[in-house]
């Protein structure tokens, strides 16, 4: 679904990504992990041209996204991405966040895009929420929408930045498990996570990401279990 080959990205003279090879396979579910400020939101956002990389090449669905003459929206079009902040419509009810972008991206009919809405809204379990505005929900409830209202797009590939970060601990939970049940059902997923629980049960593979660099990716066991890398192993000491 995705291939990213030899990608940089600086801002300013702080060269941020120093050549990222990667690439995800449909359905398959990656957790990137990484100490703050070691560019995994940055790399990302380059994923779906939230920022623009300076060189190496994007490809989506076979796509290259770098390239000057390709169809962005197109492209993006198939990425779901879910931040740490909700970015839901405060003055828009539940219902109406999840429709808007199908209706006036996806041009679809209000009754059309009603009706995804909902099955979406079902789906992480807020089907008693949809007319209530986003002050009125929990942390937790508040994030569950901003996935649906991404579902609703029906995307080929999501993209979860720190989607727990946000939140009430006794929140956390509740997200995550919505997110455990779509990677069940096969969803594509790339996930920045400081949940090593979460990376070590869900993910199919795990990515560890330093200065800008991959250092070490495997399957969780290797990574998170038996990492190979000193550097891998320095991040981990701190953080379980
Ligand atoms: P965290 O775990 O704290 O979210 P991160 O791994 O996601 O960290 P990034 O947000 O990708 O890290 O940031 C990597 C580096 O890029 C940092 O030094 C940051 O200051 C810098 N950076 C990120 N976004 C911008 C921007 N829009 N303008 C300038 N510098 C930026
Ligand atoms: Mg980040």
């Amino acid at each position: 679904v995705v291939d990213v080959t030899d990608l940089h990205k600086s801002f300013g003279d702080n060269h941020v990504l120093r050549g990222i090879d990667f690439s995800v396979r449909k359905g398959e579910v990656v957790c990137v992990i990484g100490a703050s400020g070691s560019g995994k939101s940055t790399f990302l956002r380059c994923i779906n041209l939230l920022e623009q990389p300076e060189s190496g090449t994007v490809l989506v669905r076979g796509t290259d996204v770098t390239d000057r003459d390709c169809d962005i929206d197109g492209a993006r079009r198939h990425i779901g991405m879910v931040f740490q902040q909700f970015n839901l419509f405060p003055h828009k009810r539940v219902l109406a966040n999840c429709t808007i972008a199908q209706e006036t991206v996806l041009r679809r009919k209000s009754a059309e895009a009603e009706r995804i809405a909902r099955e979406n809204l079902d789906r992480v379990g807020l089907t008693e929420k949809v007319d209530q505005y986003p002050s009125q929900l929990s942390g937790g409830q508040q994030q569950r929408v901003a996935i649906a209202r991404a579902l609703s797009m029906e995307p080929q590939l999501m993209l979860f930045d720190e989607p727990t970060s946000a939140l009430d601990p006794e929140l956390v939970g509740e997200v995550l498990a919505v997110m455990r049940r779509l990677a069940e059902e096969g969803m594509t997923m790339i996930v920045v996570t400081h949940e090593m629980a979460f990376a070590r049960e869900v993910a199919d593979r795990v990515v560890f990401m330093d200065g800008g660099v991959i250092v070490e990716q495997g399957p969780p066991d290797q990574v998170i279990g038996d990492p190979q890398q000193e550097r891998t192993r320095e991040f981990l000491r701190r953080v379980l």
